[in-house]
This record gives C-alpha cells, sequence and structure tokens, in this order.
C-alpha cells in the first residue's frame, strides 16, 4: 500500500473577510427564521452602523452583489442589493423579497 499525501483545500475565502468589522457578530447580519419587519428594521440599522465603519466595505459589497448573497452585506440589505440590481438568486427568498418591495 502506498502511503497518499494529502494537502488541505486551499482557502477560497476572500483576503478582505480577514478584516471584517463584523466578525463574530453573524447575528446581526442575517435574519432568524420568522423574523418580524420591525424587529429586521432594528437589528439592520445595528448592522448598517457596524458596516459604515468598517475598512472593507467596498470590497464586501461588490462581493454580496456578483455572488447574489442573502443577508445583510456590505452596508446593504437583500432588497437594497436587489433595488441596485443583484437580487438574490434563491428562488423563494427572491420571491419574499419581490412581494416585501412591492408593498413597501
Ligand atoms: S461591510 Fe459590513 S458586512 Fe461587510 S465585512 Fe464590513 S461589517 Fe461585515
Amino acid at each position: 500500500m502506498t502511503a497518499v499525501d494529502v494537502q488541505p483545500a486551499p482557502s477560497i475565502r476572500p483576503w478582505w473577510m480577514e478584516n471584517a468589522g463584523c466578525l463574530g457578530k453573524s447575528r446581526l447580519f442575517f435574519p432568524p427564521p420568522g423574523e418580524r419587519p420591525a424587529a429586521r428594521e432594528r437589528r439592520e440599522t445595528r448592522a448598517r452602523k457596524i458596516c459604515l465603519e468598517c475598512n472593507v466595505l467596498h470590497q464586501c459589497q461588490d462581493y454580496a452583489r456578483n455572488q447574489r448573497e442573502l443577508g445583510f452585506w456590505g452596508g446593504e440589505s437583500e432588497i437594497e442589493r436587489a433595488e441596485a440590481g443583484y437580487a438574490p438568486t434563491t428562488p423563494v427568498i427572491g420571491l419574499r423579497r419581490h412581494r416585501t418591495a412591492a408593498t413597501s
């Protein structure tokens, strides 16, 4: 039997994530199940304050737009990304956001 030297896969995390102002604060940036609109607004207001002081805001915003991410990234909510032309591609979530945006 021959020994095989297995190397760990290279990290695919972008470099700027190491400098993220939101490290360890994920619960502010992603909604819990069943979050109500008022709670979402409060949570996203707190997240936005952190983003506006973050050194990698522009890299993060570009990444989230291009990856069609869910959650609050780069100072933008999913709805704000959708309005900028970068809607999430997850069908159910996209539908929910479309309905929410249409009624607000
Ligand atoms: S811009 Fe906001 S979401 Fe992006 S890394 Fe900075 S704190 Fe996190």
